[in-house]
């Protein structure tokens, strides 16, 4: 099959990847359309020491299994069942997990792919395809709410107006809260104002260590010293970056001002599929190109521009 390939150095279109094979309790899904995120571009720099197929964003048609005929999006988790941590309820966590397009597993940048069956969340008909690839994203964005508790009235900053940043601040609208999104583009601040959230241009915020939490999304590596600025005593930073390298940094307000710093990684697919159905959040404005799986190498390369939110890719 057609595939999307980081070899460790480069990124290739390989006409003639293998085919990926369902092991026992797994499904084939035929990918309909995939999503580029921080992530892959973060991989391509070798950040995570994956090689294979890249790609974790997609929906497609599973081709064989319980939702044969369906279109699906997939939790990109695979576990064991049986480690520590899955039978401590955590299955995210998994010590021998395997993550599509990420590690150990072929990702979605690519004809087909494998996931298990139970990973696998149907998607309603009256959600399209360029509004269910955002379901893995947009289930991160979520999972802030289930490890902090966000109380009505709390401020909130969401740090950074990317693709993430985007959908946190969707997400947090939609509960009823009202986040302040600080960012650095124009363009990218405007498409959020025009959803009726409040933004602010990062060189003109002035932070005052009075936010109840902080949402650090800027996949930069001083949005943590930023957040440190914006939150209050007491108060909570979530981490939405995977951003390595933090050297030189001074943790010392973490302490003084006694912070809670929470890390936070993926969320529930079934909810964000949910979200998506009950037109909760709007995506189309995310979507700034769509490549064939042919140059998906360009897609990339266009997914890394400063001006880029949401690149698809279609097979
Ligand atoms: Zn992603
Ligand atoms: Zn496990």
């Amino acid at each position: 099959m057609k595939a999307c390939v980081f070899d460790g150095r480069n990124v290739r279109v390989d006409p003639a990847w293998p085919d990926p094979r369902p092991a026992a309790g797994e499904a084939t899904v035929r990918v309909d359309l995939a999503g580029i995120c921080q992530t892959d571009l973060e991989i391509v720099k070798g950040y995570m020491g994956f090689t294979g197929v890249l790609g974790h964003e997609f929906v497609g048609t599973a081709l064989d299994g319980r939702h044969e005929g369906r279109r699906v999006v997939g939790g990109i988790n695979c576990v064991c069942g049986d480690c520590d941590m899955c039978r401590a309820a955590l299955p995210t966590h998994c010590r021998r997990r395997t993550v599509l397009g990420i590690q150990g597993r072929d990702g979605a940048l690519a004809e087909r792919l494998v996931l298990p069956e139970a990973n696998l969340v149907p998607v309603p008909d009256g959600v399209s395809d360029r509004e269910a690839v955002f379901a893995e994203p947009l289930a991160a964005a979520i999972q802030v709410g289930r490890q902090v508790s966000l109380e009505p009235g709390y401020k909130i900053i969401v740090l950074g107006d990317g693709r993430l940043g985007q959908l946190v601040a969707q997400v947090m609208q939609a509960w009823r809260l009202a986040p302040t999104v600080i960012g650095k583009s124009p363009g990218k601040l405007a498409i959020l104002s025009g959803l009726g959230i409040t933004t602010l241009a990062a060189a003109e915020a002035r932070p005052e260590k009075n936010a109840d939490v902080v949402v650090e999304c800027t996949g930069a590596a001083d949005g943590l010293a930023m957040a440190m600025a914006c939150v209050r005593p007491r108060g909570t930073i979530v981490l939405k970056s995977t951003v390595a390298d933090t050297a030189g940094l001074n943790l010392a307000p973490l302490v003084v001002d006694e912070i809670t710093v929470v890390g936070s990684r993926c969320g529930p697919m079934d909810e964000a599929v949910a979200m998506l159905a009950a037109r909760q959040v709007r995506v189309e404005p995310l979507i700034t190109a769509e490549y064939p799986l042919d140059r998906a190498a360009e897609a990339m390369e266009a997914a890394a521009e400063p001006a880029s939110i949401k690149v698809l890719v279609r097979p």
